[in-house]
């Protein structure tokens, strides 16, 4: 078991201690006592140094060992004094996220009755589970307003130890039997954690409630708290002038004004599939007016494409509408067909590409007018072209 210095005090950053096992050659290092906060809790670990090398990972084992995990190997043997650093910025961040938690737990419960299930803290972002089925955004405000309340109080946070048995009016019953650490927001929460904790709510700073996730019946509730939380906002600040700035508009006008563009868009977007339709039509009777009929009256044109014979199918589809007419589009860059034939050329298309297609060790099908498909991956069109053309009936066009 390795005495827990960040237990008693978790604004302790540099510490001396005894090495009590090496591992992993070097890379795995055992002390009697640490400052390093073990992945645990739903905390993640402290890093560091141990001895001048970089402490990349912080675990404990089921016997309550703290292992110290090194990017390199620690020149040291059991009984060694080393010197140990823990990385100031990430634990202020911890110490922020993981207090503020318990504000917002503690107040969930508390002022409405939605108990917490679980809780995240992460390098992108943090979270807390709520046994609430549905948070808007009204409630989302009203929480996070009376937690910064409770911030601004500047409430002490204290640390006890107290027995298992008789520790009473915690947030949630521990399932650990002996010697409790309960962490204390005066007036506000008890509860029974390991964390590393501030020392009042006004060093958690602002909390800010992001958005809601449904998340297995519950709620989801993404938060950020103290210099994460400054950070989250000016980036966002940011993203919005960028964007107002884009829109010449004032950033207030921003959320209208993009709803106004997508209607527009979508509107043009109307208007562009319908003027593609006439233009089809009046390119397939063109191609129609130029064909000369084969020896069957049918008016056959094959055509290359560039890109998916997909993008071509209002073509096909007018040049299917006209009287004794088929349309082959052939794409050489993608090995794509597409046949097209109108109702009276005696051409079934879906039939006819499929055989052919087939044939080649491609594949393909569709309707009697209108069937697409494609030769095998990578089967170049050119040295087959011949041979669909004549299996489709295109031979002499
Ligand atoms: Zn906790």
């Amino acid at each position: 078991m390795t005495d827990r210095l960040y237990h008693t005090d978790t604004a302790l950053l540099r510490f001396d201690a005894t090495v009590r096992a090496v591992e992993a050659g070097g890379r795995q290092v055992v002390l009697d006592r640490t400052a390093f906060y073990p992945t645990s809790g739903g905390q993640p670990h402290d890093t560091g140094t141990l001895g001048g090398v970089r402490v990349v990972d912080v675990t404990e084992n089921d016997d309550e060992t703290v292992v110290h995990h090194l990017e390199a190997p620690l020149a040291a043997r059991p009984g060694d004094a080393v010197a140990g650093a823990v990385d100031a910025a990430r634990r202020h961040d911890h110490r922020q996220q993981h207090s503020g938690q318990h504000l917002i737990s503690a107040l969930a419960e508390d002022r409405f009755g939605w108990r917490t299930v679980s809780m995240h803290i992460g390098a992108d972002g943090c979270t807390v589970d709520l046994e609430v089925a549905a948070l808007g955004d009204e409630g989302l405000a009203t929480l996070e307003a009376q937690v910064n309340e409770a911030v601004a109080a500047a409430l002490p946070v204290s640390v006890s130890f107290e027995d298992a048995a008789v520790a009473s009016g915690l947030r949630k019953p521990s399932a650990r039997g002996g010697t409790l650490r309960i962490v204390t927001i005066a007036g506000v929460d008890r509860n029974a954690c390991g964390g590393t904790h501030v020392a009042h709510t006004a060093q958690i700073g602002l909390v800010r409630l992001l958005r809601t996730e449904a998340v297995r019946g519950g709620t989801r509730v993404a938060y950020l708290c103290g210099d994460r939380a400054l950070r989250q906002a000016r980036q966002a600040q940011a993203w919005l002038q960028q964007a107002a700035r884009q829109l010449s508009a004032a950033p207030h006008e921003v959320p209208e004004l993009v709803a106004r563009q997508g209607e527009r868009l979508q509107a043009q977007e109307r208007e562009l599939a319908r003027l593609r339709e006439t233009l089809a039509a009046h390119e397939a009777r063109q191609w129609h007016a130029e064909a000369t009929p084969g020896a069957d009256g049918v008016r056959r044109v094959v055509r290359h494409v560039e890109g998916a014979v997909k993008g071509h199918e209002a073509l096909a589809r007018a040049a299917a509408a006209l009287s004794g007419c088929a349309l082959l589009l052939l794409s050489p860059g993608t090995g794509g067909v597409l046949l097209a034939a109108s109702a009276d050329s005696g051409v079934d298309a879906g039939a006819a590409l499929k055989g052919a297609l087939t044939a080649l060790g491609g594949r393909g099908g569709g309707t009697p007018r209108l069937a697409q498909g494609a030769l095998a991956a990578g089967t170049p069109l050119a040295p087959v072209e011949g041979a669909l053309r004549a299996a489709l009936g295109f031979g002499g066009a």
